[in-house]
């Protein structure tokens, strides 16, 4: 297995909702730890490592991965014992009832409840996550409240396995695009120096990286995240897909939070082509990402999105291909080296 796959399982299994990424930042430290000039972890709880570059170009660059998932949060205690839950980041309860999931630091199992079927007046009507509670075999609210208090993570159950050259697992956005880092900071030295940020809190407002962006100051930002494929079904002519598997790493031209500057955006076009790497075009319109809180930082930083097309993010399991992750782990690291290469500074 290569190390990003091996890193993706890693990352994968580790619970980190939104404002609780410390599980995966205690994965992330000690693999880059000898292989980065510094590293340290800034209030928000973003993970900031530096290399510096050769010295042949002045640049600064600031590379983003987020560690969040979206997940669940206890929100009070029911007196049977069942937990209380909202969302954190964007989930649809739909999705939810019946699930397995793992509560707080000790990893407690849990189930998310639902009237059983057998007694539910309107079975076909989707329950809002008001109407749903964890069940923990908690049998009184005292023993709930000392099980998982008030604030608590809840996370999905899910454990990664590959099947063929498929990965299947929670979390791949953005723990396929923190693999993705990972591997760019065990690289060699970049012509520049580079800040690898993983940041926090991407699914509830790009919060983590507004910030290391106004830290870093950099010359050009660049998020590598996991986005959404809606490429099913094929056989439909009408489908018009956010990005699709197989077709390589997915280049953001405009999403909700930002739009790419065109030079940069032919950048890795060009570089692409010239490296024979396999790309698309995420459509426009959907989602934001980091590069949305990296542009508008200081004075303001031009941005691009790349991303690893998965299918059914936001969801317990996400499917993704080992060769998109590994083409757009190619694109990104042959993008930024190329950097400098250019005379990208200039707004035309
Ligand atoms: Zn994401």
């Amino acid at each position: 297995m290569s190390d990003l796959i091996t890193h993706l399982e890693a990352l994968s299994n580790a619970p980190g909702i939104s404002g609780d990424e410390i599980e995966v930042r205690r994965i992330i430290r000690p693999l880059i730890k000898d292989r980065v000039d510094d590293l340290r972890v800034d209030p928000m709880g973003n993970l900031i490592a530096y290399k510096a570059g050769t010295g042949a170009s002045p640049l600064r660059v600031l590379i983003t991965a987020h560690m969040d998932e979206v997940g669940l949060m206890v929100m009070g205690h029911h007196g049977d014992g069942c937990l209380k839950i909202d969302a954190v980041g964007s989930i649809s309860a739909k999705l939810l009832p019946g699930l397995s999931v793992r509560v707080g630091k000790k990893s407690l199992p849990g189930v998310i409840g639902l009237q059983a079927i057998h007694r539910a007046s309107d079975s076909d009507k989707a329950p809002g996550i008001s109407q749903l509670a964890v069940d923990i075999g908690a049998k009184s609210k005292d023993e709930a409240e000392r099980l998982a208090p008030l604030g608590t993570s809840i996370v999905f159950a899910t454990r990664f396995q590959t099947i063929g050259d498929s990965c299947l697992g929670k979390a791949f956005d953005d723990r396929a695009g923190c693999a993705i880092l990972i591997d760019l900071l065990l690289g060699g030295r970049f012509p520049f120096d580079v800040y690898g940020v993983f940041t926090v809190q991407e699914e509830v407002g790009l919060r983590g990286a507004r910030v290391a962006a106004y830290t870093v100051e950099p010359d050009f930002g660049i998020t590598v995240e996991g986005t959404l494929a809606d490429d099913l079904p094929k056989e439909e002519a009408d489908v018009s897909p956010t990005t699709e598997l197989d077709k390589g790493a997915a280049i953001t031209v405009m999403d909700r939070s930002y739009i790419t500057p065109p030079r940069l955006l032919r950048h890795f076009v060009h570089v692409a082509e010239e490296e024979s790497l396999p790309f698309q075009f995420k459509q426009p319109g959907i989602g934001g990402t980091d590069s949305g809180g990296v542009h508008r930082a200081k004075a303001g930083v031009p941005a691009i999105t790349v991303a690893i097309p998965c299918r059914y993010i936001h969801s317990p399991v996400s499917l993704l291909r080992q060769s998109d992750l590994t083409a757009t782990a190619q694109l990104v690291n042959a993008g930024v080296r190329q950097l400098a290469t250019q005379d990208l500074l200039t707004t035309e």
